[in-house]
């Protein structure tokens, strides 16, 4: 059996939950809780953003999950 933790906090995630409480973003594997606090930290600066693309928030939520894997939280 494959054991999948989430990048950020590295809490065990079932695999069967998929798409329910953990959830795969620009190639890591990502816990609700952790996917929660990035939406949410990203608001402001998305909600600043001016002016706003589909392409620029892409990135800008890929860019921001990679940091938060390095810091080991959001
Ligand atoms: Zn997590």
């Amino acid at each position: 059996m494959i054991t999948i933790s989430c990048d950020v906090c590295k809490k065990k995630l079932d695999e069967s939950n998929y798409g329910r409480t953990f959830f795969f973003y620009a190639n890591h594997s990502i816990c609700e809780t952790c996917k929660d606090n990035l939406e949410f930290s990203a608001k402001s600066q998305v909600r600043a953003r001016t002016p706003f693309s589909m392409d620029w928030y892409s990135k800008f939520m890929r860019d921001s999950l990679d940091k938060a894997v390095q810091k080991g939280r959001i």
